[in-house]
């Protein structure tokens, strides 16, 4: 059941991610901490249990079930809409943040990339909203939490949050009319699919090539040879239908695709009687009905959509395949194989079978206890699991998927009898009672920890499986299935044995991928690309040509008009109050000085904790490593725990304890504060176990176990060297930024492309042993009470008790308490900022670029109007890099009180990136925007600056970096007073001015630029 996904937070990484396409994964949101909400009784409940009875008929539709589902505070209406069949859920909850989700079953048969190409082409432009790209304008004219649209194997969803009800209306018009009304045209197919076309538009004899969105998103994904993995191991697993293609489109496969191909794919599949809408939050469900109906779904009548997945045939012999993909320059060069093997399971609708999956499944792989890991990454047969590894409940039958990568070729033969004797052990000897009572725990917790998305997770967590006809309301009564589980496993104590045995050992459905680099992969995949376009350049008739040579001038004319979007519904800067709800915080001294902040909200009887550690006196020589002993503190067990009895404990009475780097930039000049973080959160009668375990890691911690921190060190290499490909733009941001100021710099240190190389350098080192001896120095003068200061969030009812919990927890930790006021900050006149461009080169098909900015401190009169600059460029920047570059996507970002960054993802261009950077500047130093385009850059801030935060959250934001209420409200003044005259001048005192910047190429080799002496080459 994918619900469990989204209830186990923490643990949703080690769960197999799935093969989804999003239009908008690099929309950057920063975090932002804004206003403390009270609890009330469950009036959203009791509200919609008065309007709707079972058997009414509401707005065409008829109320079929009605249900209080109380572990998660909520009542769910299933509908259906009499006419259509339309299936309708609505979740009714105390909350603001309301979410609005429509979903169609897409089953294609193909590998253009039929349903994802219709995913973008929709928010092109519909009836009753005919401008270019509505859904992207909307992000400007809207306070949204969250807006997306992404494309599965078997589904397409559109998703949105909000907090305001007029919002909520206008997001919903807009995606209505997107999914039943959309124009469709033939060129906004060929600028969101594919298309031929000069590579300079205007002249005719420069050569033809592919152009598209998801042309190039598609080469960007499978560029990602762990896509690539993904998507063969599914489409080997799950051969027979609509999972034995690739849905986002295979590059070479996407043109073979046709406009009307399109078009006839919308109309069978975009019909209210395939369409699945979901509501969630306090808002009036019988508003949304009337306005759904009366506009939309009364125009239609019933068809029977014929979209249904078939079961899997079952197989009577396990099935293998093998496959290339690129040379990794980041990891050793004789382990990059990966291999995995794939069950195939049960029917996702089974709502306990899955639910019992999936618990077996984290017993099997999560963690240093569970039999893989101990079978497969501790004898070092690869360097972490494979992707797909886990559980996966996103396809009609659903899979189980273990694997390495990382691996030598000539381990393979071991590695599958390794997992074949670990499934048999496993088998044998079932699971300790403690483990299992871990999950649960995990479970139990997760039910109960709010975060402001719970909507939007729940809206895609149930997506897959009511899109296979599952009753939506069923799979959300977890503690029904937990106390099942419970009673099996009460009467049958073999009872996961049994399941082993049923769909591992003996199950013939199993499908092993291997995969292995090859030197001219990439080379390959270029070659074949050219033969397509010269084949397709072949068949043109001169007429053709004259076709194209049109379109591409059309498009391009399109793309530059100035249009009026005055039909777009919009929400205005005076809906956003000038005014900040305080949050109440108390502050004390405990144990003889230790800061400490308590915030009452709330919680749900979840406590949380948050500590920072100041690294200010750590010397300099081992500043680099602070990271890397972040990644591992908690991992290397502590006092008389070793490792594995560590995370025993932290899993069955914590969410998990995490510590990361923490970094900032003093509000009103360019020093820094830099430190560690530790962040936890437990149900309120665990707080003196979890701190305790705190308590061990900061006094009595383990750091001689050479054996676990070579595992350690290989995976955190693994997993930093396969997030490149993933945030390429992140990182070229960081890069750029690493010149320009002191915090730019520490960051590229800590968390940039320098921390991936060290980590690959270390990884490939034979001897540890000096590294953990440096680490060890570096904890014993990092970890204590000397530096500390801790925040805490709790229930009210539980503040006092928690107090003295924590003053024991204080009283136990060695060390002198100082003054938070006389922890130093490092200052930033140690630094020069200066100019650097950088080129890495890695054997990516596609680029990331970056170039970046000091920006001003968040006291500073201009770091509101540099906000709302930034903003406005972004649609600017849209239009020029993805509409008409190509990339994926490309913007601008400037933090509140940090670098200012442009960036441009998965991008075909490099040198005319930075161009369009520039002209984006000089657009907004010419003053040619708009009033209105200041206005909705404004709203676009806000949607970032009020983002909503979970109870456990509220107060961080004065916590980390002492932005107190008024300091905030001031900010957001600052923001909302913005005019014309202040960005012009921003921009040029801050950018076009600034004599400091950096920029960055993360991309393949790049003539150009290597004959350029202003740049720098790096190669990986
Ligand atoms: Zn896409």
């Amino acid at each position: 059941m994918a619900l469990l996904e989204l209830l186990k937070g923490t643990l949703a990484r080690r769960l197999a991610s799935r093969l989804l396409y999003r239009r908008q994964s690099c929309r950057t949101k920063l975090p932002s901490y804004n206003g403390a909400r009270a609890s009330h009784s469950s009036a959203a409940g009791s509200a919609v249990r008065s309007q709707a009875s079972v058997g009414a008929e509401l707005s065409g539709f008829k109320v079929m079930e009605v249900h209080d589902i109380s572990e998660m505070q909520l009542t769910a209406v299933r509908l259906q809409h009499v006419l259509t069949g339309a299936q309708y859920l609505h979740v009714a909850k105390d909350e603001p943040n309301n979410v609005f989700c429509i979903g169609f079953r897409t089953t294609p048969l193909d590998s253009t990339g039929v349903p994802h190409i219709l995913e973008h082409t929709v928010l092109c432009g519909s009836n009753k909203y005919p401008v270019r790209d509505p859904f992207f304008k909307m992000l400007n004219r809207s306070l949204s939490t969250f807006m997306n649209a992404m494309t599965g194997s078997d589904y397409t969803i559109y998703p949105f949050s909000t907090q305001n009800p007029a919002d909520f209306r206008n997001l919903m018009s807009v995606y209505l009319d997107a999914v039943f009304k959309p124009n469709l045209s033939e060129l906004d197919f060929c600028q969101e699919g594919w298309r031929l076309e000069h590579s300079d538009v205007n002249d005719r004899n420069s050569p033809l090539e592919f152009k598209g969105v998801v042309f190039n998103e598609m080469k960007g994904v499978f560029a990602d040879s762990q896509n690539l993995f993904m998507q063969k191991l599914q489409n080997g697993l799950l051969p027979s239908h609509t999972y034995g293609v690739v849905s986002g489109g295979y590059p070479l496969d996407i043109p073979k695709l046709s406009w009307a191909q399109l078009k006839r794919f919308h109309k069978h599949h975009y019909h209210p009687s395939n369409a699945r809408i979901f509501t969630y939050g306090d808002q009036n469900l019988l508003e949304h009905l009337e306005f759904i109906n009366e506009n939309y779904l009364q125009h239609y009548s019933k068809v029977e959509p014929h979209t249904e997945v078939p079961d899997e045939p079952r197989w009577s012999m396990p099935q293998a395949d093998h496959i290339h993909c690129g040379v990794d320059s980041l990891a050793a060069a004789d382990a990059q194989n990966s291999i995995a093997v794939s069950y195939l399971l049960t029917d996702v609708t089974d709502i306990f079978e899955c639910f019992v999956l999936s618990v077996l499944c984290e017993l099997l792989i999560g963690g240093p206890n569970a039999p893989f890991y101990k079978s497969l990454l501790e004898p070092k047969f690869g360097s972490s699991f494979s992707p797909a590894t886990g559980y996966s409940g996103h396809t009609r039958n659903t899979s189980f998927t273990i694997g390495l990568q990382g691996t030598k070729y000539e381990l393979q033969e071991d590695i599958l009898s390794a997992i074949e004797t670990t499934f048999d052990k496993a088998r044998k000897e079932g699971f300790p009672q403690e483990r299992i009572d871990a999950v649960l725990h995990t479970i139990e917790l997760g039910l109960k920890h709010q975060t402001p998305n719970f909507g939007i997770g729940l809206a895609m967590n149930l997506a897959p499986f009511w899109n296979q006809d599952g009753n939506p309301i069923e799979s959300l009564k977890v503690n029904e299935s937990v106390d099942k589980l419970k009673k099996s496993l009460k009467d049958n104590p073999k009872f996961f044995q049994d399941k082993i045995n049923q769909y591992f050992v003996k199950n013939k459905h199993k499908y092993t991928l291997t995969m292995s680099p090859k030197p001219d992969f990439e080379e390959l995949l270029k070659e074949s690309e050219a033969e397509l376009l010269r084949s397709r350049i072949n068949n043109l008739t001169e007429e053709g040509k004259d076709k194209i040579f049109e379109l591409g001038k059309t498009l391009v004319e399109k793309q530059n008009a100035v249009e009026d979007i005055s039909c777009l519904p919009t929400l205005e800067t005076a809906n956003i109050s000038r005014k900040v709800e305080p949050i109440p915080i108390s502050e004390l001294l405990l144990s003889d000085g230790v800061p400490v902040q308590i915030c009452s909200q709330p919680t749900n009887d979840v406590a949380y904790f948050h500590a920072v550690l100041d690294a200010q006196c750590v010397p300099q020589e081992l500043m680099p490593l602070v990271p890397l002993l972040c990644d591992i503190l908690t991992k290397m067990g502590a006092g008389e725990l070793d490792f594995r009895q560590f995370d025993q404990e932290a899993e069955l009475r914590t969410g998990g304890l995490s510590v990361g780097a923490h970094l900032q930039q003093d509000l009103q000049n360019y020093n820094v504060e830099k430190g560690v973080m530790f962040s936890s959160y437990c149900l309120q009668q665990n707080l003196p176990k979890m701190l305790s375990l705190w308590e061990k890691v900061i006094n009595e911690l383990n750091l001689y176990n050479i054996d676990r921190f070579s595992t350690l060190v290989k995976i955190i290499a693994a997993e930093e060297s396969n997030s490149v490909v993933q945030k390429g733009h992140g990182f070229a941001m960081q890069s750029a930024a690493a010149s320009t100021s002191m915090y730019g710099a520490i960051r590229e240190q800590w968390s940039g492309l320098s921390f991936v190389t060290r980590m690959k350098d270390l990884a490939d080192t034979d001897n540890l042993k000096p590294t953990l001896l440096k680490l060890s120095e570096l904890a014993f003068i990092l970890l204590g009470k000397k530096n500390l200061r801790v925040a805490m969030n709790v229930s009210p009812q539980h503040t006092d008790a928690s107090i003295k919990e924590l003053e024991v927890f204080l009283n136990s930790l060695e060390g002198t308490p100082t003054p938070y006021e006389t922890h130093p900050t490092i200052d930033s006149s140690q630094f020069t900022p200066h100019t650097q461009r950088t080129h890495h080169v890695f054997p990516f098909p596609v680029n990331y670029t970056g170039q970046a900015l000091a920006g001003v401190p968040y006291r500073h009169a201009d770091a509101g109007p540099l906000r709302v600059m930034g903003r406005l460029m972004v649609p600017y920047l849209h239009r020029e890099i993805r509409e008409k570059g190509g990339a994926y996507g490309g913007g601008i970002s400037v933090s509140p009180g940090g670098p200012i960054a442009f960036y441009s993802y998965r991008d075909p261009n490099s040198r005319q990136t930075f161009d369009a950077f520039r002209r984006a500047l000089d657009w907004v130093l010419n003053g040619e925007f708009t009033e209105r385009n200041v206005e909705e850059a404004k709203l676009g801030v806000f949607q970032s600056v009020d983002a909503p935060v979970g109870p456990g959250s509220r107060g961080m934001r004065y916590f980390l970096s002492r932005v107190t209420d008024s300091i905030f409200e001031h900010h957001r003044q600052n923001i909302l007073d913005t005019d014309s005259q202040d960005i012009i001048r921003v921009a040029r005192t801050h950018v076009a001015d600034s004599l400091i910047e950096g920029a960055c190429l993360i991309g393949p080799p790049n003539e150009e630029i290597v004959n350029d002496p202003l740049w720098t080459t790096v190669q990986h």
